[in-house]
């Protein structure tokens, strides 16, 4: 298996897939680093992206049932959300993030949504990690379409609620606002610290540092 990243030539950042015990950084709160996934369990894969799928299911629902006394709000922007949630994650992702990421030079590599994979049939990889390091720079930066995604039906099922108070949008919109948190606890504590690339990923700084 090729040691270093692809970009390695371009970039001044040398990623290194298997660094040694010297090279292994300090983790903040100095406890020894969880040992990374190459390939991370299928159990794992499945969970994390049927949780990122329910959500965004969820709240294209919340977004109908909120609304559903004025169609011409509730199928537009049920309909867009459900449409830029999806391919934003499931597509642009592969396309603009994953070329860069450390899991396209894996062997037989799975990251934790096994996304690397898909973007391995869309796209070759990435000549430098440029889009990778820059993905949380800018306020139309992917990091900022990702946490849309997510965010979205929050506050737009919130506004039908209170139009509209009823159970179901009550229902629909609490389980949209435990379902935030937990995405993040579960990035915290399952996903982050057993994936490759936390060592350059801007996003897992960012989660390290909240
Ligand atoms: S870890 Fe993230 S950036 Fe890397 S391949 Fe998987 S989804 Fe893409």
């Amino acid at each position: 298996m090729d040691q270093r990243h692809p970009a390695r030539h371009k970039s001044d950042v040398v990623l290194r897939l298997v660094p040694s015990a010297a090279a292994q950084p300090v983790p903040d709160d100095r406890r020894p680093a969880a040992p990374s996934f190459r390939r991370y369990p299928l159990a794992r894969v499945v969970g994390l992206d049927l949780l990122t799928a329910a959500h965004f299911a969820l709240g294209c629902a919340a977004i109908f049932v909120a609304w559903r006394g004025q169609p011409i709000v509730a199928w537009p922007v049920g309909l867009a959300y459900l449409v830029f949630a999806t391919v934003q994650s499931f597509l642009l992702t592969p396309l603009v993030v994953c070329p860069g990421c450390v899991y396209r030079t894996v062997t037989d590599g799975r990251c934790p949504s096994a996304l690397n994979l898909l973007s391995a049939r869309l796209c070759p990889p990435a000549s430098d990690t440029a889009e990778f390091r820059r993905r949380t720079c800018g306020p139309l930066c992917q990091t900022s379409l990702s946490l849309a995604s997510w965010v979205f039906p929050l506050p737009v099922a919130l506004a039908g609620l209170a139009l509209h108070p009823s159970w179901p949008t009550a229902v629909l919109t609490a389980a949209l606002a435990v379902s935030l948190p937990l995405r993040a606890y579960l990035g915290r504590t399952a996903v982050c610290p057993r994936c490759l690339s936390r060592r350059w990923c801007p996003v897992a700084r960012i989660i390290r540092a909240a």
